[in-house]
């Protein structure tokens, strides 16, 4: 846990957010500044800054985030087709750094 990371605090709920999955691993949240009519962020609750630190450990963990990113398009109404985004590191416009997958859906995305 990193004291003053937003999502390690959020994990430790010490910030309310209502999560819409939580398993012991993993936390799915709405965020707070939507981008698509559907934005959830799916965070790992181990603190890891980002995708370039992940180790080959966390390979299980690496899966389980997208396994969730599944579950979720099959859960949500509307998202049976998403984009998933992840901005890892700061010139990829990363601002929380607490790796994280954004799911984005409901709407007709353009190409990268
Ligand atoms: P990043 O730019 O790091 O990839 O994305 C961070 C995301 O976290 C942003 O989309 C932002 O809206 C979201 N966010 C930042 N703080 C909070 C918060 O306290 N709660 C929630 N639910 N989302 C947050
Ligand atoms: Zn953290």
């Amino acid at each position: 846990m990193a004291v003053e990371c937003i999502f390690c605090r959020i994990i430790n709920k010490e910030i309310p957010s209502n999560p819409f999955k939580e398993t012991d691993e993993i936390i799915v949240i709405k965020d707070i500044n939507p981008k698509a009519p559907i934005h959830y962020l799916i965070i790992p609750k181990k603190h890891i800054q980002d995708i370039q630190s992940f180790e080959s450990h966390d390979s299980d963990l690496a899966g389980k985030l997208l396994l969730a990113a599944r579950d979720l398009s099959q859960t949500l109404p509307g998202s049976s087709d998403f984009k998933l985004v992840v901005n890892s590191g700061k010139q990829a416009g990363q601002c929380v750094f607490h790796v994280h997958l954004h799911f984005l859906a409901g709407k007709k995305f353009s190409e990268i």
